[in-house]
């Protein structure tokens, strides 16, 4: 069965970090009308994971997400264990809301709280404070709403080692089921590439940004939370179904602005122009039919994320040849050098490359 992707490309006010395809102050109605338009070009697809993504989902009507949740029902097919996740930023959620998400069949809430200190979260540009991120957390969990991800982000501005362990604590200690830990990344044409191109932003060094990421590996296990990907970390039977589907190089239906889908080996994408995908025209003529090389790398940069890493057997039933014949003398490299561990018919990056997972994966492609 496929994932199921749907992007609400609204937010109440833009983060000073962000350059994710999403937009402050506009009108939502006719952007869900065409959404619901697009999702009946997919009718009776078999769904097993649903993720609803933004932008801020939680940002709609009450009315809106009913109406959404109304819609994906009756378009697909929704498997009977379906995960069904929403993205939801404090300060977006009210009682009736989170009732509404409860009874249309969200099953797995990731809230966007990137930090617990007030004065990282007003220099991030994030509308919510951390009262307001404890007052959500109850509000889901009153609506029968405990499988919650919570987001934090590390190498914030001034950040301190000391601040981010606070934030990781309290983000364990609220009783989340998930924690997704993520370094601030500079993206050029946000507000803090310019203030970091004069100097203004104060980034923890690489050194720091290091220590809290083993900090972060090191205290999360000891909370009871398996790390299962680089930036992932989930209690028992918790890891987020829809994610792996990305990392497994499985099979997703994006709807929605810049969304995009992987189908019968080809990658597509919509139109990231608000007022074209308005108009009707959802999709770009951007199609990438993957040739069995692309599949092969894409299987091996995505694989090696997941901290259970490659299984030599999937990889020999997937293309017909075995990991060793495609990838033999790199893999011996990296497991000479303690880059890549081999257990168990499994291949993985060890503690020690995980710091330099980019250089490392690059070497498969
Ligand atoms: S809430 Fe998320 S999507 Fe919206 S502006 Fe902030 S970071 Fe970007």
């Amino acid at each position: 069965m496929r994932g199921l992707y749907i992007h609400i490309p609204f937010c109440l006010q833009k983060c000073k970090y962000c350059d994710f395809v999403s937009f402050a102050g506009c009108e939502y109605d006719k952007y869900m009308d065409m959404l619901f338009c697009e999702m009946t070009e997919y009718r009776g697809e078999a769904i097993d994971t649903v993720f609803i993504g933004g932008g801020t989902p939680t940002g709609l009507s009450v009315s809106l997400l009913e109406k959404l949740f109304k819609n994906i029902r009756q378009v697909f097919c929704l498997d009977k264990d379906c995960e069904f996740s929403i993205e939801c930023n404090p300060k977006t959620i009210d009682d009736d809301k989170a009732k509404c998400m409860s009874e249309g069949g969200v099953n797995r809430v990731s809230v966007g709280v990137q930090s617990f200190n007030d004065d990282e979260l007003k220099r991030l540009g994030r509308i919510h404070t951390a009262k307001d991120a404890y007052n959500t957390i109850n509000i889901l969990k009153k609506n029968n709403l405990h499988n919650i991800n919570i987001d934090i982000m590390s190498a914030l501005p001034k950040q301190t080692i000391s601040a981010f362990m606070s934030s990781l604590d309290k983000a364990a200690a609220v009783g989340a089921e998930h924690i997704s830990c993520y370094s601030l990344i500079i993206e050029e044409g946000t507000p803090f590439y310019e203030m970091n191109k004069k100097g203004g932003l104060f980034l923890p060094d690489e050194d720091a940004d290091r220590a809290m990421y083993e900090y972060a590996c090191d205290f999360l296990q000891r909370k009871g939370f398996a790390q299962y990907e680089i930036s992932n970390f989930a209690k028992n039977g918790r890891q987020c179904r829809h994610n792996l589907k990305y990392w497994n190089c499985e099979e997703y239906i994006g709807i929605g602005l810049a969304a995009h889908s992987y189908m019968d080996g080809k990658r597509f994408y919509n139109t990231a122009n608000l007022n074209q995908y308005i108009d009707g025209n959802f999709h770009t003529d951007d199609c990438l039919v993957l040739s069995e090389k692309d599949k092969i790398e894409e299987f091996m940069i995505m694989g090696l994320r997941k901290t259970c890493g490659i299984s030599e057997n999937e990889f020999l039933q997937r293309f017909g040849q075995s990991i060793d014949e495609v990838y033999g003398d790199i893999i011996e490299k990296f497991i000479v050098s303690g880059h890549m561990i081999h257990d168990c018919g499994y291949y993985r990056l060890s503690e020690k490359a995980v710091n330099v997972s980019n250089r490392v994966l690059c070497e498969f492609c």
